[in-house]
C-alpha cells in the first residue's frame, strides 16, 4: 500500500473542495455569524499567512484562549495545516497555572478573545516566550490593553493572503495541537497531539458504532474547545462537511435550548452538569428539539436517571462515552450489539450507563492486583489504553514515568468489564471509598441518588473512619421545589433496598452546590475537605 501522511491539511482541503457551501453557524459576543467553508477555508489560510509573516514557524507553538467560534475554528486547521502546533488553554485554570502552561509550552504568539484579556494581562509579567497577542472580536479596533505588542485578528486577516498554500514538509508524526490537563494537584500536565492521531481519532468519530458523524449532521459543539479538542467534533466535523455549531462564550442551558430548535442540530456533545442543565430547562420551557438523533455525555459519568428522562419523557437518544485529554479523547462508546436492543428498558439503560466498547483501532486491558482481570463485570482494576490516538508520553515531565509504562496508558481510572464486553468506569483511583479493606464506588451511589426526583446533584465523597479508614457520606443538592421538603430519611429508605449494607452512607449532607472543576465536573478534592471540616465539628 502507499505510504500516504496522515496530515491535517488534508482534512481541510477535503472541506474546501468538497463542502464549499456547507455552513459553520457562529455565536460570538455580537450575534449570530454564518460562514461557509469556502470562507472558513479562505480565512483559515489567511490566518496562516498572517502568522507566517508574524514569524511562526514550523514546530513553533501558538495558544488560544477562546470560547467556541469560528476564528478558533480557523485557528483549529490554520496552526497544524502550517506546520507550527496548536495549543488550547482552558480559560478556566487559575492565572499561575495559565502562565505556567504557557512558560512550559514556550507559546510563540498568543490568540485571545477579548472578554479573556484580564485573565492574560494578570499573568503578563510572568509570561517568558509570548512575542505577539492578536486579539480575536468583532470590534473594528483592539479593545484598550496593556498587552504588547497586540495585533487585531481581523485586520490581520484583512492583508492576508486567502491563497496562501500549505508548503511546509509535514510528517504525520510531527505535533499538531497540545491540551493540558486541569490539574487538581500539582501543574497541569501537557498532552501533544500529532497529525496522525487527530486524522485517526476524527475518522472514529465517524464510525457507525460511535458518534457516526457526517455530513448530514447539525453538530453543536457544547464541549469547550480549550478542553480535550472539543472531543474531536471540530476537527472530524470539518473534515466530514458537517454543519458545525459553534456556541459562542457565556451561553446558558436556555441559550443551548434554542440553538438546537432554530438550528435543527441533530447531534451534541457534554458533560454531564451541562445536560442536568438542559434538563431543568426543558422543565420550564417549551421547545422543539426533535431535530436531535443524540446528545452525546462524557467526562463524568451519565447517570441512569438522566438518561432515562431524556429519553423517555423528551424522546431524546443519548449517548455514552469514555475518554481523557491523554486520549484524544473518545476511547470507549456505549453502543448496543444487535442482539441487546431486545433486552427490556431497564436492562437496556443499565448496559447504557455502563461507559461501553473499546473504540475499533484501540487495546484495552483492566489490570487487577493479580492481573488482568475477568470479564465478569465485578472484578475491579485499572483501565489501561494502547492506540494510534492515545498519549505515549507527557510533554517534557517527569511524571510521565507514573502514567506511562510498559507499553501503556495507565489511566488511573478503576473500571470492570462483563461478559459483553462493557467497561464501566467505577471511579477514579483517587476517589474510590475504602472502607473496612472493601471498595465502595462513590459513583454508584451518585447515580442512585440522581434517580431520586427529588435530586438534582450528588456527589459521595469518602471521610476518614476509626475502625472502617473511610466511610462514605452523600452530598445532595435537592430540585428547588423539593428544598426543605425531601428528608434524608426519605433519601436512605430509597438506598437501602439497591445497596449493601455497608455500601449505604454514613450520613447525607444537604448542600447548596456541587463545587466544580474548570470542565464542570464535580470537584471531589474541595468537596472532601468541606465535608470532612463539617463532619469533624
Ligand atoms: P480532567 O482530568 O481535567 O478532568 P479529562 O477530560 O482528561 O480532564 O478527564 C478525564 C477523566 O474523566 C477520565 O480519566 C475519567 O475519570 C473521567 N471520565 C471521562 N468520561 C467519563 C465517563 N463517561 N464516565 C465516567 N468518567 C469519565
Amino acid at each position: 500500500m502507499m505510504q500516504t501522511p496522515l496530515t491535517m491539511t488534508q482534512m481541510l482541503e477535503r472541506a474546501e473542495r468538497y463542502f464549499p457551501k456547507k455552513q459553520v453557524v457562529s455565536r460570538t459576543a455580537s450575534g449570530i455569524q454564518r460562514l461557509t467553508y469556502k470562507e472558513i477555508g479562505q480565512r483559515t489560510r489567511k490566518l496562516s499567512d498572517a502568522l507566517t509573516k508574524l514569524g511562526v514557524e514550523k514546530g513553533d507553538k501558538v495558544g488560544t484562549l477562546a470560547w467556541n467560534h469560528h476564528r478558533h475554528l480557523e485557528a483549529y486547521f490554520a496552526i497544524p495545516c502550517m506546520g507550527a502546533v496548536l495549543h488550547t488553554i482552558n480559560i478556566r485554570l487559575s492565572p499561575q497555572h495559565i502562565s505556567y502552561i504557557i512558560n512550559h509550552a514556550e507559546d510563540k504568539v498568543l490568540l485571545i478573545d477579548s472578554d479573556i484579556l484580564p485573565l492574560i494581562e494578570k499573568c503578563k509579567d510572568e509570561l517568558k516566550t509570548v512575542k505577539a497577542f492578536i486579539i480575536m472580536t468583532d470590534e473594528k479596533e483592539v479593545p484598550q490593553t496593556t498587552l504588547s505588542p497586540v495585533y487585531h485578528y481581523e485586520t490581520l486577516l484583512a492583508e492576508a493572503n486567502p491563497e496562501f498554500q500549505y508548503t511546509t514538509q509535514i510528517n504525520e508524526n510531527d505535533p499538531a495541537g497540545m491540551c493540558y490537563t486541569s490539574a487538581t494537584t500539582g501543574n497541569p500536565k501537557g498532552v501533544v497531539y500529532s497529525h496522525r492521531g487527530i486524522f485517526l481519532h476524527s475518522m472514529a468519530i465517524g464510525l457507525a458504532d460511535t458518534l457516526a458523524l457526517s455530513e448530514k449532521d447539525v453538530a453543536l459543539a457544547v464541549v469547550p474547545m480549550f478542553h480535550a479538542n472539543a472531543w474531536g467534533m471540530p476537527f472530524a466535523g470539518v473534515w466530514f462537511g458537517t454543519t458545525l455549531v459553534l456556541p459562542g462564550p457565556n451561553f446558558t442551558p436556555k441559550l443551548l435550548a434554542e440553538l438546537i430548535q432554530q438550528e435543527k442540530v441533530t447531534i451534541t456533545a457534554g458533560v454531564p452538569t451541562i445536560w442536568m442543565g438542559l434538563l431543568k430547562e426543558l422543565e420550564e420551557g417549551s421547545y422543539d428539539l426533535s431535530s436531535l438523533r443524540g446528545i452525546l455525555c462524557g467526562g463524568s459519568a451519565a447517570p441512569k436517571g438522566m438518561i432515562k428522562t431524556f429519553e423517555q419523557k423528551y424522546n431524546i437518544p443519548f449517548m455514552h462515552g469514555y475518554g481523557m485529554t491523554e486520549t484524544s479523547p473518545l476511547a470507549v462508546f456505549s453502543s448496543l450489539k444487535s442482539y441487546q436492543q431486545d433486552l427490556d428498558y431497564e436492562e437496556r439503560l443499565e448496559l447504557r450507563a455502563k461507559q461501553g466498547v473499546l473504540v475499533p483501532g484501540l487495546e484495552m486491558k483492566i489490570l487487577g492486583q493479580n492481573g488482568e482481570v475477568a470479564w465478569n463485570g465485578t472484578e475491579m482494576g485499572e483501565l489501561c489504553l494502547r492506540g494510534p490516538w492515545i498519549a505515549s508520553e507527557y510533554y517534557q515531565d517527569e511524571r510521565t514515568k507514573d502514567a506511562f509504562h510498559d507499553g501503556w496508558l495507565h489511566t488511573g481510572d478503576v473500571a470492570t468489564i462483563d461478559e459483553e464486553g462493557f467497561v464501566k468506569i467505577v471511579d477514579r483511583t483517587k476517589d474510590l471509598i475504602k472502607s473496612g479493606g472493601e471498595w465502595i464506588s462513590s459513583v454508584d451511589l451518585e447515580n442512585a441518588l440522581m434517580a431520586h426526583e427529588a435530586v438534582f446533584e450528588a456527589a459521595v465523597v469518602a471521610v476518614p473512619h476509626e475502625r472502617w479508614l473511610e466511610r462514605p457520606v452523600a452530598c445532595v443538592v435537592l430540585k428547588d421545589a423539593y428544598k426543605g421538603k425531601t428528608t434524608k430519611e426519605e433519601l436512605f429508605e430509597f438506598l437501602q433496598p439497591q445497596f449493601a449494607k455497608w455500601w449505604i452512607p454514613d450520613d447525607i449532607l444537604f448542600i447548596e452546590e456541587v463545587p466544580k472543576t474548570s470542565v464542570g465536573k464535580f470537584l471531589k478534592m474541595a468537596l472532601r475537605d468541606q465535608v470532612q471540616k463539617e463532619v469533624s465539628q
